[in-house]
């Protein structure tokens, strides 16, 4: 009975490890921080935020939308360009 048990414990130590290389190598559940803002969108230009893993650092960035001029009374609010 003994032997059975020291086998089993065998076996879950290598089930952990192979768990834990395999975390190791990114082949997990990114586990990502807030997107933070790296370059800020305009009225004409897009800009680009990215988020990183706080497991293993991997990064993924994406482009936002420009944000389109806000006209009022013919002059936009953001950045003061006429309309045309
Ligand atoms: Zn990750
Ligand atoms: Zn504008």
């Amino acid at each position: 009975m003994k032997r059975i048990v020291a086998i089993f414990s065998v076996f879950m130590v290598g089930i952990l490890s192979i768990l834990s290389i395999a975390a190791c190598q990114g082949q997990h559940e990114h586990s990502f921080s807030p997107w933070e803002i790296t370059k800020s969108a305009t009225c004409e230009q897009g800009g680009k935020r990215q988020k990183v893993c706080t497991v293993c650092g991997y990064v993924v960035s994406e482009d936002t939308p420009m944000l389109g001029h806000n006209f009022v009374h013919g002059k936009c609010t953001d950045c003061g360009a006429s309309e045309e």
